[in-house]
């Protein structure tokens, strides 16, 4: 079994991992990769896709874990008690042993599944470049998503050495089943991130490629996750004008930041070309392929499994204004009383709650991108430009000037914004701030309290050795090229 963690044995399972379900692919009886005869034709690529994207909708994938952990390793949110499945991030209680070996094995077999149509689509012939380059795009901004994932839950945040930590090993390539590739450095991994994602939006430059297609990755989309980077990589400049022109795609294709009235329902909604509102790019889960009850649409609600819940902290922050319209994502539950549940993950039509989609990009996000972007470089009147779509949609009263805009109040309006959606956690480390949870006593939520914990995981930033996971037990065993993060 110790086989399956390690890269170049999940490599050989991906293809079968990624044909559950599909029968676009006649697989040998074997664990070998053989790539030539996987993928010879444009519809096995459409159908390797599928697969991918049915790969990241799996609970321990990109419909639970891989978004969780930013939420409970944070301080806006909160595991409901110490044996909640989300306990093991916010406690970082994880070991080299107990550590999910999903937070590894998902992203390098999708990794892997991405290599696969990369390795091939060049050589498909087909008279339909467009559809090519949007193929070739979309494995390309993936992987350098998957990759981006990785290197931000098992490296050190990039500012705090300029990238100098270790990583994680950058696999490009269908791997020999006996590679034993080494760690990459952070530095090297941003490299691989930032030049994948790039040239993935470039291939999708294109009608196809600009447009909605449900449930899969288009250029504005990448464009917005590649500003999200370049802020991660201290590329300031690079980022505003990235976010810049994934908001200008994006509103030519007919997406659009939500308003004050559709934002409460918005979510629940079942978008489609016509209006796709400002979801850029999500999971989406259906009745008859549901992601089942370890998915974020059961674990965050108040009637679910109750698992992860929003801080006292956080209350205090979104309670300063009564009127703002996020209140009605984060309202006091009446099942699970005083105390306050993200009501983000809802479910579309007559589906029950873990069917609920997941959305992984946002417009909202893109235009706080560009506005941190635009305070960084100096451009304050643009910065406070882009932040107030997103503060006077949240009320219509607010707004910021550019002479009080400061990046802490644009930092603020993101954990609004963005609470329940994975990111708390590693906003707040990125630049070398800190993760503090503190209880704040307000009466209507007065059931909500920190769990106990030691002094050093109630105030952090990146020197605390476990802000970044230990890698799995495994994989160490299976690849004595594998070097151990530092205190596990
Ligand atoms: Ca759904």
């Amino acid at each position: 079994m110790k086989n399956i963690y390690r890269i170049s044995a999940i490599a050989a399972a991906a293809l079968s991992l990624c044909a559950c379900g599909n029968d676009w692919l006649d697989l040998e009886p074997t664990t070998s990769i053989n790539t030539e005869t996987s993928i010879q034709a444009m519809q096995d690529c459409n159908a390797s896709l599928n697969g991918i994207y049915s790969t990241m909708q799996n609970a321990y994938a990109y419909s639970g874990r891989l978004i969780y952990y930013g939420d409970a390793a944070g301080d806006d949110m909160q595991a409901y008690k110490v044996t909640s499945r989300t306990g093991d991030a916010y406690l970082f209680s994880y070991t080299q042993s107990n550590v999910k070996e999903s937070y590894w094995s998902y992203p390098y077999s999708l990794i892997s599944a991405c290599n696969t149509i990369l390795a091939q689509v060049d050589n498909i012939p087909t008279s339909d470049e467009e559809l090519r380059n949007y193929y070739k795009g979309q494995a390309l901004a993936l992987r350098g998503m998957f990759l981006f994932d990785l290197t931000k839950l098992f490296g050190y945040p990039y500012k705090k050495d300029n990238g100098a930590s270790l990583g994680v090993p950058i696999v490009t390539e269908t791997l020999d089943k006996d590679a034993k590739p080494k760690r990459n450095t952070v530095a090297e991994c941003y490299t691989q991130i930032i030049k994948d994602i790039k040239e993935g939006a470039e291939l999708m430059n294109s009608k196809t490629g600009n447009a909605f297609h449900k449930g899969w990755i288009n250029r504005p989309a990448a464009l917005s996750l590649l500003s999200r980077v370049y802020l991660y990589h201290g590329d300031d400049a690079l980022a505003l004008e990235t976010a810049e022109e994934a908001i200008t795609v994006a509103e030519k294709n007919k997406f659009a930041l939500w308003t004050n009235a559709e934002y409460p329902t918005a979510w629940a909604a079942d978008i489609d070309g016509s209006a796709p509102g400002e979801t850029l790019f999500e999971i989406i889960n259906l009745t008859d392929d549901s992601p089942g009850k370890e998915a974020l649409g059961y674990l965050y609600d108040d009637y679910g499994y109750y698992d992860i819940l929003c801080t006292s902290s956080f209350y205090d922050l979104l309670s300063k204004d009564p009127n703002d319209v996020r209140h009605s994502i984060a309202p006091i539950s009446t099942k699970r009383t005083k105390r306050v549940f993200i009501k983000k993950y809802a479910p579309q039509g007559s589906e029950v709650i873990q069917d609920a989609n997941i959305r992984l990009l946002r417009l909202s996000e893109t235009y706080l991108n560009a506005a941190e972007a635009a305070f960084k470089t100096g451009d304050a009147e643009k910065a406070a430009s882009y932040l107030n779509a997103i503060v006077s949609r949240a009320n219509p009263n607010n707004s910021v000037s550019a002479d009080d805009i400061t990046l802490d109040r644009i930092m603020t309006e993101r954990r609004l914004e963005l609470v329940g959606e994975g990111h708390r956690f590693f906003d707040a480390l990125r630049d070398g701030g800190y993760v503090e949870r503190k209880d704040v006593s307000i009466k209507a939520i007065s059931s909500t309290k920190h769990l106990v914990m030691s002094d050093e995981k109630k105030k952090f930033n990146w020197d605390y050795d476990h802000c970044v996971l230990p890698i799995p037990v495994a994989e160490i065993d299976a690849n004595g090229n594998i070097d151990q993060n530092p205190g596990y």
